[in-house]
């Protein structure tokens, strides 16, 4: 493949993609058509229709002046990063192309990718703290992310300030006025605004917006908003476009959608990617070239998936809204309180499939429900092609305090559940005939 690569002047074998097309009669193509083969060229590689998958760990450079020019790149002695491949735990043609098409989906500049989403996360919080550094987060926030700011970070001289998903305007300027002062105390700053929007289990809503005003108006701009997107991304909301600066995913829910791989990225401007590019470059956490290529076949299908098992999951909450053994839903299609629904006209564009269901009793009742599914599989992570159906209290939440569990909404009565593809008729069936046991 040396000579194809040299035929298009490409001074190093690295991917670089012929110019492509991205738009038709002057209409931009929409991400559901640019994830057929934006960022990939096939005649670098044989003509292969798909990527081939890169199992290397380092890249032969054309002359030993490229070898500089790149590491000059890496190491940031000149601005705007490795202009070639150089070594398999700074990138890769695989991850390169999976950032691009990443990217896309939230409008962002550029995308990082990771070996989970909690390397993701932790990567992205470390590349912006510093002691006596101050981070304001929505709660409830997903348990490692809780656990790595108030258990992790807390080693380092670094303290957090939190509010709850569904906060006002007014209490969330307040939190982070009482955030600033708390880093002049310790000599520091406010370095991260970190957000979970919807929150998990309880579906809260996070105001971006109202977060953004507040920031500006009390920080100004060096602190970037960075918002977990996992449970709406990227086709339900798109938290750059409403003021967040970073979108961060766990890849192993809705994107990688298939229940078989864990992978993470985060996206954004290039000025907010590069510390934490440079951080990845020194720790490693890349996501490997295999399963960056099953995250390009995920992608191909995204926007299907999420759209069927959106439609599905408004038909089961349809039926489960008025069954008498249940007492409640957390479902962003049926939101009750006219705050929450605001910020939801706002920022959403679908409802998603991921909602908690109350149920008539406590743990017990739950359990029967739960050991009676016969579709629906006893499992927790979410956004699969198959619906999965967990116990929050006694399972993935196990470990928060009970008090702030009670303050969470997070009874003993709340089953948590994610839809997949399946027929919606059949779920709805499968429920039915669980919910007798209860
Ligand atoms: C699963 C999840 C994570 C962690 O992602 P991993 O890929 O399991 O590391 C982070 N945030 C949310 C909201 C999640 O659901």
């Amino acid at each position: 493949m040396t000579d194809a690569i040299d035929a298009t002047g490409n001074p190093t074998p690295r991917r670089k993609p012929k110019p492509e097309r991205t738009e038709i009669g002057g209409r931009p193509l929409k991400p559901s058509t640019l994830m057929m083969g934006h960022g990939y060229d096939p005649t670098l590689s044989e003509g292969s229709l798909k990527a081939p998958i890169f199992l290397t760990s380092t890249f032969a450079f054309p002359s030993a002046a490229d070898g500089k020019r790149h590491f000059e790149g890496i190491t940031g002695k000149r601005e705007g990063g490795a202009e070639g491949l150089v070594y398999s735990r700074f990138n890769g043609p695989n991850q390169e192309i999976l950032e691009d098409r990443l990217a896309i989906w939230d409008g962002a500049e550029d995308a990082l990718t990771f070996s989970s989403g909690m390397t993701a996360i932790c990567i992205l919080m470390m590349a912006y703290v510093s002691q006596g550094d101050v981070i304001v987060h929505s709660g409830p926030l997903y348990a490692a992310s809780e656990g790595f700011v108030a258990k992790v970070l807390s080693k380092f001289g670094v303290t957090y300030v939190d509010f709850p998903a569904g906060a006002s305007a007014e209490e969330i300027e307040e939190v982070i006025s009482r955030a600033k002062c708390q880093a002049g105390e310790n000599g520091g700053k406010v370095a991260m605004i970190y957000l979970e929007s919807p929150g998990n289990p309880t579906n809260a809503l996070v105001d971006v917006e109202a977060v953004k005003a507040a920031r500006d108006k009390v920080l100004g701009k060096p602190c970037p908003i960075a918002i977990d997107n996992t449970f709406l991304g990227p086709l339900w909301q798109r938290p750059l476009d409403h003021g967040a600066d970073i979108v961060a995913y766990s890849l192993t829910k809705y994107v990688g959608g298939h229940s078989d791989l864990v992978a993470g990225s985060i996206a954004g401007a290039k000025k907010w990617m590069d510390p934490v590019r440079a951080l990845r470059n020194t720790m490693g956490g890349i996501v490997d070239p295999n399963t960056a290529w099953m995250l390009l076949r995920s992608l191909e299908t995204v926007e299907l998936r999420m759209a069927r098992a959106g439609e599905n999951a408004a038909k089961v909450c349809a039926f489960l809204k008025d069954h008498p053994k249940v007492t409640g839903l957390g479902y962003l299609g049926m939101i009750e309180e006219a705050s929450q629904q605001d910020i939801y006209d706002r920022h959403c564009m679908g409802a998603g499939s991921t909602f908690s269901v109350f149920l008539k009793g406590g743990e017990a009742e739950c359990f029967r429900f739960l050991d009676n599914l016969q579709i629906a599989k006893l499992a927790v992570s979410l956004g699969g092609t198959e619906t999965l159906a967990s116990h929050p209290a006694s399972m993935t939440h196990l470990s928060v305090p009970e008090d702030r569990r009670a303050a969470l909404g997070i009874t003993d009565s709340l089953v948590r559940i994610s839809i997949g593809i399946e027929d919606p008729d059949d779920l709805i069936a499968d429920f039915e005939q669980a919910l007798d046991y209860v």
